[in-house]
């Protein structure tokens, strides 16, 4: 199997069955982003645990197969990352769809390294970079902001 056949099946299963997908009922945080050069539409949604970790990540919305295929992947690598950790995948991706050089993407992006094919379209950089935008607004609320309790 090539490397364009791997790509579109592994996007398409992702476009057709989007993991964590769904609210979150309990969610610190929900951010809504959008891209309207393509009509993609979604709400990323968080939880934090106590020690300030992801909890939880799902997505909802609706948008095409790049953006779900992201967001999808991308919700499968939050779990238990601290916010420092997200953050570094979030700029790990985002190299590699925008670097001016291409270089081997990084191990740890794992299936979403496939999408590095998107680097070649502009417009789709877009689609393939919504959730983490909505990401990174997500990681800059508040720390511990909806369940702090000074406690100790
Ligand atoms: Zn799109």
């Amino acid at each position: 199997m090539d490397f364009e056949e791997l790509y579109q099946q592994v996007i398409l299963d992702h476009s057709r069955r989007p993991r964590n997908f769904g609210e979150l009922p309990d969610a610190d945080v929900n951010i809504e982003a959008d891209n309207p050069m393509c009509g993609d539409e979604i709400a990323l949604h968080l939880k934090f645990g106590a020690d300030d970790k992801i909890e939880g990540v799902t997505f909802t919305g609706s948008g095409c197969s790049i953006c779900v295929a992201s967001a999808s992947m991308m919700t499968q690598k939050l779990k238990k990352k601290s916010r420092e950790e997200s953050s570094a995948l979030m700029h790990t991706f985002h190299d590699m769809l925008t670097a001016e050089q291409e270089t081997e993407p990084p191990a740890v992006l794992g299936d979403l390294a496939l999408l590095k094919g998107v680097r070649k379209f502009p417009l789709r950089v877009k689609c393939a970079t919504l959730a983490w935008h909505a990401l990174e607004q997500a990681l800059q609320t508040k720390q511990g902001a909806a369940a702090s309790d000074p406690g100790i």
